[in-house]
């Protein structure tokens, strides 16, 4: 049976969820007041940025991630591997990936970091993270099969390292069951099956709370993935959760959670927010004339200069208070302006887009 919704230490994760990320303990540009009012029911934060800042020798001693950033909603936090990934495949110089860990120096600093799977645990605990995700060696679906099976190898050991580590840090600190964050593993594999089956089955023998599809979703055109990511859903029983990393295009979205995958989370629609790009559903979400395909809904450019005497709101069909408020002539004036209320009101806007779309989600498959 597929679960509805899980219990963590600050809330309930009800599904399907889609999570923005605050990379830095901050959704850009919003406060969790903001994220409140659109429906947002839970945050992602990343372990590899806030190890450099503030520094997490600062989030520790100012109580955790929910006390520093004012969010007391569900945070959930990601171990950090594929950004340092990222940097060490951009440029090899920045440093490698090796049996231990993962040893990097971000660009523009002089400081070299280690991230091995039992200090992402840690930290991603001392950060009081609802839910905590394995270290895992990320690779794109284009790398030849040996950089795959290595990967899946690694994966695998890391995982077994991070849930050691976990259950030492649990049992030591004497949490109530309810008190207990979730750990998800990552599945990897690249373009490979037998891989990914491999690297499933060894990762559901070891027992986890949940599992994330590992890997970039999109191919070098921006396509989703689709058969590989539902072929890696179809790999885990539907009574665990999985997270669908790095995935937050809507009508992707709206593809996996089909799929049967339950959270999302992608810095997607609020970067395309700051950067003039609004979403608008091509009707009310809530009649079934709006058919979650492509024709779901469109883009809306602020900057387009049709938009500097229009009275209307971004959306009619939305009741964020951007669009209860203001015309699509101010905002187009705030962002020629520069002003930083247009970043505000506008990702204000598309994350009421994704919850409103969730929404519609959950109807449907009420309906069914
Ligand atoms: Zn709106």
């Amino acid at each position: 049976m597929r679960k509805q919704s899980l219990n963590v230490p600050h809330g309930r994760l009800i599904f399907p969820l889609f999570m923005p990320d605050a990379t830095f303990g901050v959704v850009r540009s919003v406060g969790s007041e903001d994220l409140r009012r659109c429906g947002v029911q839970a945050v992602v934060m990343n372990v590899f940025h806030l190890m450099q800042h503030p520094g997490s020798s600062v989030i520790q001693a100012l109580g955790g991630l929910h006390s520093f950033s004012g969010w007391d909603g569900p945070i959930v936090t990601d171990s950090g591997g594929f950004q340092a990934y990222s940097v060490v495949r951009r440029n090899p110089k920045l440093g490698s990936v090796t049996k231990k860990g993962i040893v990097f120096r971000p660009e523009g600093s002089s400081r070299k970091f280690l991230l091995t799977p039992e200090k992402s645990v840690r930290l991603q605990l001392s950060y009081g993270s609802d839910l905590v995700i394995c270290l895992d060696e990320c690779t794109h679906v284009s790398d030849p099969v040996q950089v795959q099976e290595e990967s899946v190898a690694r994966t695998i050991g890391w995982a077994k390292r991070c849930k050691t580590e976990f259950e030492r840090i649990v049992k030591k600190s004497h949490r109530s069951k309810e008190l207990r964050p979730l750990l998800f593993a990552v599945i990897q594999g690249g373009g490979s099956l037998e891989l990914r089956r491999e690297c499933a089955e060894r990762l559901l023998e070891m027992g986890f709370d949940g599992f994330g599809y590992g890997g970039y979703p999109l191919d070098s055109k921006g396509n989703l993935l689709a058969d590989l990511i539902e072929f890696t859903r179809e790999l885990v029983p539907a009574e665990f959760p999985m997270i669908a990393l790095g995935v937050g295009e809507p009508t992707n979205v709206v593809r996996c959670a089909e799929m049967g995958y339950e959270l999302f989370d992608s810095s997607l629609p609020t970067r395309d927010a700051r950067q003039g790009r609004l979403y608008v559903f091509n009707g009310d979400p809530f009649r079934r004339s709006v058919r979650l395909d492509s024709d779901l809904y469109s883009y809306l450019y602020i900057q387009d200069k049709k938009h500097i005497k229009s009275r209307e709101p971004v959306s009619s069909h939305c009741d964020c208070v951007t669009c209860s408020r203001y015309s699509r002539a101010f905002l187009h004036h705030l962002f020629q302006m520069k002003d930083a209320l247009y970043s505000r009101l506008a990702t204000i806007h598309n994350l009421r887009f994704m919850t409103l779309l969730m929404e519609r989600l959950k109807e449907d498959s009420n309906d069914e």
